[in-house]
């Protein structure tokens, strides 16, 4: 195998990293995004990856991880709202600047793929990230779902509560609106401006929510046990619809650690006591948090190059090409 450059391109940060044939990091980098177009801190990240690395490890392909809808097979960028994108051609961008095939993959499923490679390859997972938006990438015995329009796994859409909260998607009662980050802020706001008996400011953000939960603070209490019902159900769903066997969550809410935790657990506790079928599909250690650390995305990029390289078979550059799995 060849040196490899992942890059992950997230809503405020562009990571990347540089692996040697091994798959062994040998530099990576992470620079806050900026005004530039898009496909131009790209290239620049790219290159200040490939400089610290040094000239030794050029790498034989580029993988790329970017959120909102992404057409793999094409390698665009279809449409990302937070970062005001519209079918950019990202793999034609990065690949021409630096002259090696590039292949691009929605960011959760690129992470999720590395994540399964890391837990040995085999049986089927769910990375479940749950932060200012909430969506799942599945892995299903080796393969990673798309689906037709390529929105498999916004399971953030999905109805948790009849005729809930508007979402931003313009529907109610999504688990969004009442389980990812600004909800957790929004119900926090509403208790506090009716008087409600808490230590936290009106203004308080999610993370401030889960450290207050920590310490005790009633309505932070009261608000993460019942985001956690919501995402509890929300993981039995998976785990029913999809088989899997492990769902691993991370993203902004996730990095609260055990406030976050916990309330998941408890309920999936619950439904273990009430219910035979929650005994066999959700065993006590279903759920791993990943560390708040975890380089997921642009490890991802690199396992998703490299299988674009695979797929596009030896002598191959300029491929728009990625092998499922
Ligand atoms: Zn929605």
């Amino acid at each position: 195998m060849a040196p490899i450059l992942g890059i992950d391109l997230g809503g405020t940060k562009i990571a990347a990293i540089v692996v040697d044939a091994d798959d062994a990091p040998v530099a990576s980098i992470s620079v806050p995004t900026d005004d530039r177009p898009l496909g131009d801190q790209l290239v620049s990240a790219a290159r200040q990856a490939l400089d610290a690395a040094g000239t030794e490890y050029r790498p034989a392909a580029i993988g790329s991880g970017a959120p909102g809808l992404v057409d793999s097979k094409a390698g665009v960028l279809r449409m990302a709202a937070n970062l005001a994108a519209v079918d950019l051609p990202l793999a034609a961008i990065v690949g021409d600047a630096l002259g090696v095939p590039c292949f691009v993959e929605h960011d959760g499923r690129a992470a999720a793929a590395w994540l399964y490679q890391q837990r040995g390859g085999d049986g089927s997972l769910a990375y479940l990230i749950v932060g200012t938006g909430i969506s799942v990438a599945v892995i299903v015995d080796g393969r990673p779902m798309r689906g037709a329009h390529g929105l498999a796994g916004e399971i953030g859409h999905v109805v948790a509560v009849a005729d809930g909260p508007l979402c931003a998607c313009g529907l109610r009662g999504c688990l969004e609106a009442v389980a990812a980050g600004p909800a957790v802020a929004r119900q926090v706001a509403a208790a506090v401006a009716s008087g409600e008996r808490t230590s936290l400011p009106l203004g308080a953000d999610a993370e401030l929510v889960y450290r207050a939960a920590a310490d005790g603070d009633p309505l932070a209490v009261e608000v993460t046990e019942t985001v956690g019902r919501f995402l509890a159900r929300a993981i039995r769903g998976l785990v029913l619809a999809y088989g899997v066997d492990r769902v691993l969550v991370g993203g902004g809410l996730a990095r609260a650690g055990a406030p976050f935790l916990d309330p998941i657990n408890r309920e999936l506790d619950r439904e273990r006591h009430a219910s035979w079928l929650a005994r066999q599909a959700l065993p006590p250690d279903l759920i791993e948090l990943l560390p708040p650390d975890t380089d997921a995305g642009a490890r991802g990029a690199v396992v998703i190059a490299r299988s674009g390289l695979r797929a596009a078979g030896p002598g191959e550059r300029g491929q728009r090409e990625v092998e499922d799995g």
